[in-house]
């Protein structure tokens, strides 16, 4: 189901930006994710979100995002897609993210896009435009494997279409990582593919890559990715009955040493494992890059 809907606010501001991707306004113009992530975190009981297939527009999201931007008087970053993906299927009709990029752009602020979809490539002229001031897209991108990949992110275009997509941006100017999460127990969290990962980043062209070796599971989030593992392969969700015990965030068992190998690749190759942050000049103005 999708329907349109008004929303009071767009920004939430956070006190602080966050140390891993420096946002301090999370903008989200969409409330449910078409991509259905089989470990999602969204479906926690937490966020109160009925049906999580079901799509709500932010009908006057533009209008609010006009607004709020021009009270606001500290430039810090703009984040995209918690609880949706900015570029999800809907997009390429309605338009809302770019629609919000071009208000951004007009208002000189930073932004750092999380995506899973190559439909970010659309707008990489707005994109190198909002550059001036400062930009960066993050593809996350959990596996090296298309099959794998389509399983775990049944509505997300494959792993190989998102590399593409961080090689176009960077190949034509925009600043382009990967996000290397969640790195699933006993799924994705194989030497081979976190070799493959690195590798293919580098391919890529990729400016960083931010890898989690692990993942949370909360309440009706764990219900529904045990369930779908059981569907997948039971002796994966019999591993997880063995070894995982309730708690919030679970490890992958073998997290010392793919870290270990991740970070040896990273450095042979040149690739930054933290996602660069806008610097403020001053009171906030525009940094120049
Ligand atoms: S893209 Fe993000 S918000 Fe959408 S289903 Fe996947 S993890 Fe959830």
């Amino acid at each position: 189901m999708q329907q349109f809907v008004k929303a009071k606010t767009i920004l939430t501001k956070y006190k602080q930006a966050d140390a891993w991707f420096h946002i301090k306004y999370a903008m989200n113009l969409y409330r449910g994710c078409q991509h259905q992530c089989i470990y999602c975190d969204s479906r926690s009981e937490c966020y109160r979100i009925a049906n999580f297939e079901d799509i709500l527009i932010k009908e006057n999201a533009i209008e609010l995002l006009r607004s709020e931007l021009r009270k606001l008087k500290e430039k810090d970053t703009i984040g995209t897609g918690s609880m949706n993906d900015p570029y999800m299927p809907i997009e390429q009709e309605v338009q809302l993210t770019r629609r919000a990029l071009e208000v951004i752009e007009e208002f000189r602020f930073p932004v750092h896009v999380i995506t899973k979809s190559d439909l970010v490539v659309r707008d990489y002229e707005l994109l190198k435009r909002i550059s001036r001031a400062f930009a960066t897209v993050s593809v996350t991108i959990t596996t090296a494997d298309d099959a794998l990949s389509a399983i775990l992110e049944p509505g997300a275009p494959v792993s190989s279409l998102r590399f593409e997509a961080v090689r176009k941006l960077s190949e034509g100017g925009v600043r382009a990582g990967i996000l290397l999460m969640p790195v699933l127990p006993f799924v994705n969290d194989t030497e081979e593919n976190i070799r493959q990962m690195v590798e293919k980043a580098r391919e890529a062209k990729a400016a960083y890559v931010l890898p989690a070796f692990g993942m949370t599971l909360r309440d009706k989030q764990r219900a529904y990715y045990f369930d779908t593992l059981a569907q997948w392969d039971a002796s994966v969700l019999a591993k997880y009955e063995k070894y995982y015990h309730g708690q919030y965030s679970f490890q992958s068992p073998a997290h010392n040493k793919l870290s270990a190998l991740f970070s040896k690749l990273c450095n042979f190759y040149g690739i930054k494992m933290e996602i660069p942050a806008y610097e403020k000049v001053g009171d906030g103005q525009i940094s120049l890059f």
